[in-house]
């Protein structure tokens, strides 16, 4: 048995705060740091985010075939909230 970590927990794409500028999305830990995996992963397979603070993964769960649209749809949402700055 592959000793790669127990899953905390499956969580939806479209929970996961994405940040357009390293094109990582990221969900908050219960550790207080923040599970990440880039869209460079998803778009290979990869459905494992981690938190570099502890030994939690998550699953990620998408449709690939709605990845790109999951992304315009957060490029939006990171858009509007760039209008603070
Ligand atoms: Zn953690």
């Amino acid at each position: 048995m592959a000793d790669d970590g127990v899953i905390h927990d499956e969580i939806e794409i479209e929970d996961f705060e994405y940040d357009e500028e390293n094109e990582t999305f990221t969900y908050p830990c219960p550790c207080g740091d923040l599970f990440s995996i880039t869209k460079e992963e998803l778009l290979n397979g990869e459905e494992i985010a981690r938190c570099p603070s502890c030994s939690l993964i998550i699953r990620v769960i998408y449709n690939p075939d709605e990845l790109e649209s999951v992304l315009s749809a957060k490029a939006k949402q990171s858009t509007s909230s760039l209008a603070i700055n």
